[in-house]
């Protein structure tokens, strides 16, 4: 009997992740994995690294490398682009590397072609000359995008560049960019930089950009970028409605992404929310056979029902699960939390769960009240203790936990941290139940009541509803 062939379109987390997993449950089954460019399985969280210098060589930035991918079995067909799925027939048509096209057939198809830039209304940025040759204006998203950056910072040797967008990738590139010793002036639409944490968290993150010499303009809108002759590049903005502009030698557009949905509505998909694909938690599209997962489909979340939150974490789990499920399984995504982090300097900015302002959409009947707190990270008496800025976004009604974000130094051990509250949440735990948990101590790293409890305990007392409930029993 002919053996089973699934075949996975985009070879980044999810379609790799889905590969992965189905040569793990059953050897016997055929994958092959289809990639777009010659890049199958690359990091591209870690691209702001290869960008400072810290990460040497791009190739270090692949997960596994070719022959560990080969060595699991699947196939792998770089620079080929599918082009369209027949659901009837059951069958792939792809563009290879020489433009020749071919068809395969397939038992199920796993869509992983993940999210493409987003490209602001900004003149000069859009238009068929636009981002044509290297003018020194660029998009951020995959490793071809990466290959034109650094032929760009090489050719041009820019001195002064200006990042559009202060979410987490542009902090990440102002940080590489200023390693490289350009100077970095970052524009942000809106308020604050980093909007993910609440503005007073934000500012901790814009002290930290200015006191590593970023310029940061807030509440500055990009409205074009024209060349002058001599090749430099002016950024005209407005700010509070007075106009604002900065000529550099360098503009790097990372305004967000959107997802990638073509390929799977031109065969019939149905879409979801912000336009990603609908998939149930099965990772199942409406179209028989046909999955799909990562940053083309909208996130089962599980405090907000459906959203999309791009994210290489749940890249991974959604690919592993449609893997399991193209081949007969019954596996489910338990569903994001939108838990993330981010490294800005010296500093870190954690969040997951909701902000206040968020929990209205959970449409649960929570009332948000949240408590920020700066525990130390450590004991005081041993040398390096810093503190962490924890806020808290409880029910008040119940004491449960809705939220946590934090910011503190990079060596305060704020990622791991955060991944206490985002068990707690998973586990749907109240803020006072926190303090139950038993966690690690010693004076160097922690202390008897972790930060993550003290904050807890911040809560609950500002709040102190649980307490009085149980006086009152
Ligand atoms: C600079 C940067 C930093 C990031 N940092 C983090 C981080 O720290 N933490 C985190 O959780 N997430 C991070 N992310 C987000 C994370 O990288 C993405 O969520 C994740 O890569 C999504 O994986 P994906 O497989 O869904 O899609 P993508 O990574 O977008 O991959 C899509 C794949 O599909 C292929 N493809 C597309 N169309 C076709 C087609 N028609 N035929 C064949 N192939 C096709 C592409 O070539 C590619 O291989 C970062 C992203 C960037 C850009």
């Amino acid at each position: 009997m002919a053996s089973r062939h699934i075949i996975a379109v985009g070879g980044s987390d999810a379609g790799i992740s889905a590969a992965l997993r189905i040569r793990e449950l059953d050897p016997t089954t055929e994958v092959t994995v289809v990639v777009a460019d010659a890049y199958p399985n690359f990091s591209i969280c870690g691209i702001p690294y290869y960008v400072s210098g810290e990460v040497t060589h791009w190739a270090n930035l692949a997960h596994r490398t070719a022959a560990d991918l080969a060595a699991t079995g699947m196939h792998v067909l770089t620079d080929t682009r599918a082009t369209r799925i027949d659901v009837d027939a059951h069958t792939l048509d792809v563009l290879g590397p020489d433009g020749h096209p071919d068809q395969l057939a397939y038992d199920a198809i796993v869509v992983g072609t993940g999210a493409v830039s987003a490209r602001p209304p900004i003149d000069g940025l859009s238009g068929p000359d636009a981002l044509g040759t290297d003018d020194g204006v660029h998009l951020l998203h995959s490793m071809g995008d990466t290959f034109a950056v650094m032929d760009s910072l090489q050719q041009r040797d820019p001195a002064t560049a200006v990042i559009i967008g202060a979410g987490y990738i542009g902090l990440e590139m102002a940080e590489a960019l200023t390693t490289r010793g350009i100077a970095v002036t970052q524009i942000e639409a809106l308020p604050e930089v980093l909007p993910t944490v609440d503005p007073e968290l934000g500012w901790l993150v814009h002290g930290e950009l200015e006191r590593n010499g970023v310029e940061v303009l807030t509440d500055t809108a990009v409205t074009g970028i024209s060349r002058t002759d001599k090749g430099a590049l002016t950024v005209a903005a407005s700010r509070n409605g007075e106009p604002v502009s900065r000529t550099v030698d360098f503009v790097l557009v990372v305004v967000g992404v959107r997802p990638d949905t073509e390929l799977a509505t031109d065969a019939g998909a149905e879409l979801g929310i912000k336009g990603a694909i609908a998939v149930d938690d099965t990772m199942r599209t409406n179209l028989h056979d046909v999955l799909a997962a990562g940053d083309c489909v909208h996130t089962h979340h599980r405090q907000l029902g459906l959203t999309w939150l791009p994210l290489g974490t749940t890249a991974h789990k959604q690919g592993r699960v449609a893997g399991e499920n193209a081949i007969g399984g019954d596996a489910h995504f338990a569903g994001s939390l939108g838990t993330q982090v981010v490294k800005i300097f010296d500093l870190v900015a954690a969040r997951t769960g909701l902000r206040e302002h968020e929990v209205e959409a959970a449409q649960r009947g929570w009332q948000p009240v949240s408590t920020t707190a700066t525990p130390d990270d450590h004991k005081a008496y041993y040398p390096g203790a810093t503190p962490i800025h924890i806020r808290i976004t409880g029910d008040r009604n119940t004491g449960q936990l809705l939220g946590a974000q934090l910011i503190g130094h990079r060596s305060a051990e704020v990622s791991k941290r955060v991944d206490t509250y985002a068990t707690a949440l998973f586990h749907n735990m109240t803020v006072e139940a926190l303090s139950e948990l038993d966690l690690s101590y010693t004076p160097p790293l922690g202390s008897p009541w972790d930060a993550t409890q003290m904050a807890a305990q911040a809560w609950v007392r500002e709040h102190q509803l649980m307490s009085q409930q149980r006086l009152a029993r």
